[in-house]
């Protein structure tokens, strides 16, 4: 049991019955790759690049700048997977240089992929940065756009990627409840999703992630947030695409066995956790996370939720 229980804390993530669930790790630069390598991540599944444009509230950095940061981080996982957010400014990413000071209400406003399309020079910089950066590598890189809310977005980001001429995956987040509702129409633009159950949570429920007060409602274990990623998995899986979670969610590592019940394709989370996630997810067959997720779908709340999964995955 020891044996495997070591075996299980190494490897690639799967369930006890090998239906392979990919671990990946979430980045903020080349500064956060050492953890990844060392806690066994399978690659990258949300490269946040926000870090690159704090060193100067004037403007962005320059494409020699980026390109060599972007390196960095590709060639640490050689033959594995890098998925590169672009910018995701505004809102509780705020930068001096792009984000319009007089909003009512920033997290309704000008963020994410919108900024980038009311700003496509800087896009461009990043795209063309990246292109240059995976030049040469074995890496299989990913990019996507945070903020995602409906086809023409995702047609949008898609024209930019190709007119950059990157030679990579072109994904979506779902972090807005519109793009779960339709995903299977954005994914006639781009070919992969990743929810973003930190701001999927926030627009679902109408609760600020920064004010404490609602933090009730912010908690991934909500069904209604549970429907929205059962909705995206199933939706990538009719389309033949992948659908990931990068979201605090997949952190938790009962949760992540739900979600790999949901059909999720593969857990991203910051590299601490990769440990705890892959040991739990070996614990269980794929069927027993089904039933687990079917449990928390039944529930009416995040707690009942919570015990649902844990009854049937503990045999109760
Ligand atoms: C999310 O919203 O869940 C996400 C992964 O992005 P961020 O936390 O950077 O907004
Ligand atoms: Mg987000």
């Amino acid at each position: 049991a020891r044996r495997a229980a070591l075996a299980a804390s190494t490897g690639p993530g799967a369930t006890a019955d090998g239906h392979k669930v990919p671990l990946l790790a979430n980045i903020g630069g080349p500064a956060d790759v050492d953890a990844a390598v060392d806690a066994g991540a399978e690659g990258v599944g949300l490269f946040r690049t926000e870090f690159l444009f704090l060193d100067d509230s004037k403007q962005a950095p320059s494409e020699e700048k980026q390109v060599a940061a972007y390196r960095q981080v590709l060639e640490a996982f050689p033959e594995g997977r890098v998925v590169v957010r672009v910018l995701d400014a505004g809102a509780d990413k705020p930068l001096d240089f792009l984000t319009p000071a007089d909003e009512p209400n920033p997290a309704l406003g000008v963020r994410g992929l919108r900024t980038l399309l009311d700003h496509p020079e800087v896009l461009r910089t990043q795209l063309t940065a990246l292109a240059k950066a995976v030049e040469g590598l074995p890496v299989y890189l990913e990019v996507m756009a945070p903020m995602v809310a409906d086809r023409t977005d995702a047609r949008a980001f898609a024209d930019a990627c190709r007119e950059a001429g990157l030679r990579a995956k072109f994904g979506a987040m779902v972090e807005i409840p519109s793009a779960a509702l339709r995903a299977r129409s954005i994914l006639q633009e781009v070919e992969f999703l990743s929810l973003g159950t930190n701001d999927l949570a926030q627009y679902t429920f109408a609760a600020d992630r920064q004010v404490g007060a609602v933090s009730r409602l912010q908690d991934p274990w909500q069904p209604a947030l549970l429907d929205l990623v059962a909705l995206s998995a199933e939706s990538a899986k009719a389309e033949g695409k992948s659908c990931g979670v990068c979201g605090e969610a997949a952190s938790d590592p009962l949760l992540a066995c739900v979600l790999a019940g949901l059909g999720v394709t593969s857990l991203s989370m910051g590299a601490a956790s990769i440990p705890y996630v892959r040991a739990t997810l070996a614990k269980y067959t794929l069927a027993q996370c089904e039933r687990a997720a079917a449990a928390a779908r039944a529930s009416d709340s995040a707690e009942d939720a919570r015990s649902a999964a844990q009854a049937v995955l503990s045999g109760e």
